[in-house]
């Protein structure tokens, strides 16, 4: 079964006043169909984990390992780690003027697996993923992200994770700037990708309502860029009521 391993991650970023060490020493087990969120108050790490993950070239890993499947991932490029089954629905998602949705979808589409997928089943397929998500069809010929509302570009980051098909998948505050509708039907995106293909989740949160939609087997809270405490959905319940004081002072 596969498995996402981080041992004991250290991160740094450059900056005007030299390297800052962001993570410093992160250790996660994830397994395929296990959701685990990751909650922690803003600035504590929780993107730089997720693009570290990734294979962001600003993040320079300074010691500590993260393993797919007893892989190095960490000598991979963010290409070779997106073929081996890694994704990350960005906090931000960027736009990318002149490319369309449609185009975009099924270019990473084929980059993944290979190969181009077969035309007519990979159009219903992606209409019925959009039509799911409540993504207007005249979304495909738009460019990506391009004039997009906050909601919209959530829902084309998890029509990628539906379409895609990734082993894990790293969600970055995808619950931000959603109104309930939207993070109602964002979720169940989630859901239905991890009953589809036993996704494994790494949900990164700041806020526990989106833990009502998507249930987490496991809490971890992240300060100061390593995880403070660890448990079940009860940590997110005590979190909700007390927030993150308790981890600062
Ligand atoms: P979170 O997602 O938990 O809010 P981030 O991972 O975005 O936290 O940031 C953690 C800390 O690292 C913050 O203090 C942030 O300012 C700093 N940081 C992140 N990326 C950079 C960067 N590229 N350059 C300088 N500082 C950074
Ligand atoms: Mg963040």
């Amino acid at each position: 079964m596969p498995v996402l391993e981080i041992k004991n991650l250290h991160v740094s970023v450059e900056t005007e006043n030299g390297s800052k060490e962001i993570l410093r020493g992160v250790d996660l087990t994830i397994r395929s169909g296990e959701t685990h969120a990751i909650m922690g108050p803003n600035g504590s790490g929780k993107s730089t984990l997720a693009y570290s993950i990734a294979g962001h070239p600003k993040y320079a890993v300074t010691a500590g390992e993260i393993l797919l499947d007893s892989e190095n991932v960490l000598e991979m490029s963010p290409d070779e780690r997106a073929r081996a089954g890694l994704f990350l629905a960005m906090q931000y998602p960027v736009e990318i003027p002149g490319i369309s949705v449609s185009n975009f979808l099924r270019t990473a589409k084929t980059a993944i697996d290979g190969e181009a997928p077969a035309l007519r089943p990979w159009i219903k397929e992606v209409r019925e993923k959009m039509a799911n998500l409540r993504m207007d069809s005249t979304f495909a010929e738009r460019n990506v992200n391009e004039g997009f509302s906050g909601g919209e570009k959530k829902r084309h980051e998890i029509l990628q994770l539906e379409l895609l098909k990734p082993k894990f998948a790293v969600l970055d505050e995808t619950d931000s700037g959603l109104d309930v509708d939207a993070l109602k039907i964002v979720s169940e995106g989630v859901n239905r990708a991890q009953d589809e293909n036993n996704l494994g989740i790494l949900l990164i949160t700041h806020y526990t309502r989106i833990l009502k939609y998507i249930k987490p087997d496991f809490v971890h809270v992240f300060v100061a860029g390593k995880i403070a405490e660890e448990g079940g959905p009860e940590l997110a319940e005590r979190l909700e009521a007390e927030g993150y004081d308790r981890y600062l002072s």
